[in-house]
């Protein structure tokens, strides 16, 4: 086969992994990106247990406070009763008292509630930190086998463009020049096989009887009549 073909051939080969490893390579930080991006959903998660936490607690404070209000309002009515000079004022301090009862066991109840509340977010809380500290030990395992991954990814990368480079050294600039241009023109494919089905293997185009027999001798290098790759005969395994 032609030296110049043979090239070209090879160039598509380190071209197409070159393609392979920068999708790799611009995919992995991403990857990273995801990982992060999960563990401050864990935390956001934590977050808002504890303001709902905090929330209950002051509540909570509040309530007991009223109820201190209402207590001390019992003991004086209840002191009124005492004083009372007939039955009328009796009977009002009575109905009086009645509200206030009625009143002290809305807040009793309300703070039962809050107290229940505040007992369920304090499980909550110490489970989405459990799982937090969970997700945070396995980020950190996930992102060293990214990262590592990525070295590796980049360092290859590194090598194979300095071997493509110098096999690329090996052709005329133009002909160089008319690969990378199809290259960047036909998605990445620049180099096409043929084998005895007769169609091109970038465009699946038929080739001419005539063009099939240059091709087998390979003398210099032949585009497709249809997309303009470089062809080269391959027989059927
Ligand atoms: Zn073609």
């Amino acid at each position: 086969m032609d030296a110049q073909l043979l090239t070209l051939i090879d160039l598509q080969g380190f071209d197409t992994r070159l393609a392979a490893l920068e999708a790799e390579a611009a995919r992995l930080p991403k990857q990273i990106e995801a990982i992060h991006a999960a563990l401050g959903e864990a935390r956001k998660a934590l977050d808002a247990v504890k303001t709902k936490a905090d929330a209950t607690r002051k509540e909570l404070r509040t309530k007991e406070k009223d109820l201190e209000v209402v207590t001390a309002k019992r003991t004086k009515a209840d002191g009124r009763l005492w004083e009372v000079k007939n039955n009328i004022e009796y009977s009002a301090v009575l109905s009086e008292i009645e509200a206030i009862k009625q009143e002290k066991a809305r807040g009793e109840e309300e703070i039962l509630g809050l107290m229940e509340l505040q007992e369920h977010l304090a499980i909550e809380g110490r489970e989405a930190e459990a799982r937090l500290k969970a997700r945070e030990e396995q980020a950190r395992q996930d992102e060293a086998v990214v990262k590592k991954k990525l070295a590796e990814v980049e360092s290859e990368l590194t090598s194979l463009r300095a071997d493509r480079d110098s096999r690329a050294r090996e052709l005329p600039r133009p002909l160089l020049a008319d690969y990378e241009k199809i290259l960047k023109a036909r998605s990445g494919i620049a180099v096409a096989s043929v084998n005895s089905s007769a169609v091109c293997g970038g465009c699946r185009m038929a080739i001419r009887p005539q063009a099939i027999q240059e091709l087998k001798a390979a003398r210099v290098p032949m585009l497709c009549e249809n997309c303009g790759r470089y062809l080269y005969w391959q027989e059927s395994a």
